[in-house]
């Protein structure tokens, strides 16, 4: 199995610390607003990880934090006049909902920032107990880079690159500009009390305690999106190798973002899209298929043609499996697995592992032995589940497709298509138009060249 490192910026072979077994912590949601399609992206790559490593038979912990606290949360729960909690209560309640719909499988443990202060105060003493943390009098707590001379070694940033008067806010109190804190000393809810006074952590402490606990200060990989590289994952490699003196992450995984339109999406530009409005208009896995024809570590880019290129090649995928529920075996070609396996061995290449998909496709739909039909079909259902497809059967899937689309106009059309293709004396075309019309309930009945329809009741 290849990973590309981000740290040594090489494909490496993994090698898990304990044999068989794998610990990996992902940074999650900071929860004030509805998840937007870059998160699926992020969030769907590392479920399809998780997927592969344990079909490739490892044990898998996967931690995913939720960060609660955040002063964008506080700042939303004072606009609308409402307590933390409640903006934070709603938004991990939509995001659960929205992953569900995509079929993005829950972590085995999603801590809470605001369940872990005890363990970040911890880690805070400790960081200054030994040196590596000061506050002023009635300042905030820092992180002094200057004791830890690897800083930067994720990112290749060197802290003094930075153009301190622009990017990082100018402090009195920090000795350095890129001090990061750890400790923000405030007395407005929510508020926790330290001996530092009363306040909150600051943002990269939590992933560095958390992590800690659930995984020790060693572990396997630390995955997020790109955006998070730096700072968010160099601090952390800060706070957690001088706090434990140990390594702490042996692979980091980033996933690139996604634009729409080849443009950053932002709320000001209209560009914006939330998982939630995007599945009233599409398939959920229509969304997987679009994520899987792009490498993760590659920029995607959102556009209606991206789309409909991912919808043209689920709906082949869905009619060549339409016939797989008659098979009782469970037999599959186990060179076709071997295919796919290795590509996704190779740092996760999925957009290769989909033609093989497709390949697999193309022969079901052109043998006429039932035997291997069978087998076919049964690889590529297996095949799919893997990259988080075939969740639905035949009918489900155009049924939920066709939903939004069942008027007299679309019938017609689909009526047209289908007597072109009996023109051409495609059968197998017109055959599939006929029965996805059934899946709708709709019956149609020749009379010569004249086609009628109707709908069962
Ligand atoms: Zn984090």
């Amino acid at each position: 199995m290849k990973i590309f490192n981000s740290q040594s910026g090489l494909k490496e072979e993994f090698k898990p610390i304990e044999k068989g077994k794998i610990n990996i912590y992902v940074c999650g949601m900071t929860i004030y607003d509805f998840c937007h399609i870059g998160h699926a992206r992020t969030f769907f790559s590392f479920d399809l990880m998780v997927n592969f490593f344990r079909f490739l038979n490892f044990e898998v912990n996967y931690v995913r934090n939720i960060t609660d606290i955040d002063d964008k949360i506080i700042q939303k729960a004072k606009e609308e006049g409402v307590s933390f909690e409640e903006i934070t209560n709603k938004f991990i309640k939509a995001m659960n909902e929205d992953f569900e719909a995509l079929n993005i499988q829950a972590p085995n443990l999603e801590p809470k920032v605001s369940e872990h202060i005890e363990d970040i105060l911890n880690m805070i003493k400790n960081l200054e107990s030994n040196d590596f943390a000061y506050s002023r009098e009635n300042s905030d707590v820092y992180f002094d880079i200057e004791k830890f001379p690897e800083y930067g070694k994720l990112s290749k940033r060197n802290p003094g690159d930075q153009d301190s008067g622009s990017r990082v806010e100018i402090d009195k109190d920090k000795k350095n500009p890129n001090d990061f804190v750890l400790w923000k000393k405030s007395n407005e809810e929510p508020y926790w009390t330290s001996k530092w006074g009363k306040g909150r952590p600051g943002w990269h402490i939590e992933c560095s305690a958390m992590s800690n606990k659930y995984l020790g200060a060693n572990f396997d990989i630390h995955g997020g999106g790109l955006d998070l590289k730096f700072p968010h994952h160099e601090n952390e490699i800060a706070q957690s190798e001088c706090a434990n003196n140990s390594d702490f992450a042996n692979y980091w995984i980033h996933v690139a973002p996604l634009n729409v339109d080849g443009k950053k999406m932002s709320k000001s530009l209209g560009n914006y899209f939330t998982i939630r409005e995007l599945l009233k208009k599409f398939h959920p896995e229509v969304l997987k298929v679009f994520f899987l024809l792009s490498h993760y570590r590659k920029p995607i880019n959102y556009t209606e043609d991206s789309i409909s290129e991912a919808k043209n090649i689920l709906d082949k995928l869905y009619e060549s499996i339409r016939e797989s529920e008659k098979f009782d075996s469970t037999n599959t070609d186990r060179k076709i697995f071997d295919l796919f396996t290795e590509a996704l061995k190779d740092d996760f290449n999925t957009s290769q592992a989909l033609k093989i998909l497709q390949k697999t496709s193309q022969n079901l739909n052109s043998t006429e032995d039932e035997n291997e039909k069978e087998i076919l079909s049964n690889t590529l259902k297996s095949l799919g589940k893997i990259l988080g497809i075939f969740n639905y059967s035949f009918k489900e899937y155009f049924q939920a497709n066709l939903d939004q689309g069942i008027t007299r106009e679309n019938i017609d059309k689909m009526i047209a298509e289908r007597n072109q293709a009996r023109l051409k004396k495609d059968f197998k075309k017109a055959d599939l138009i006929r029965e996805k019309l059934l899946s709708l309930d709709i019956v149609l009945e020749d009379e010569g060249s004249k086609t009628t329809w109707k709908k069962l009741v």
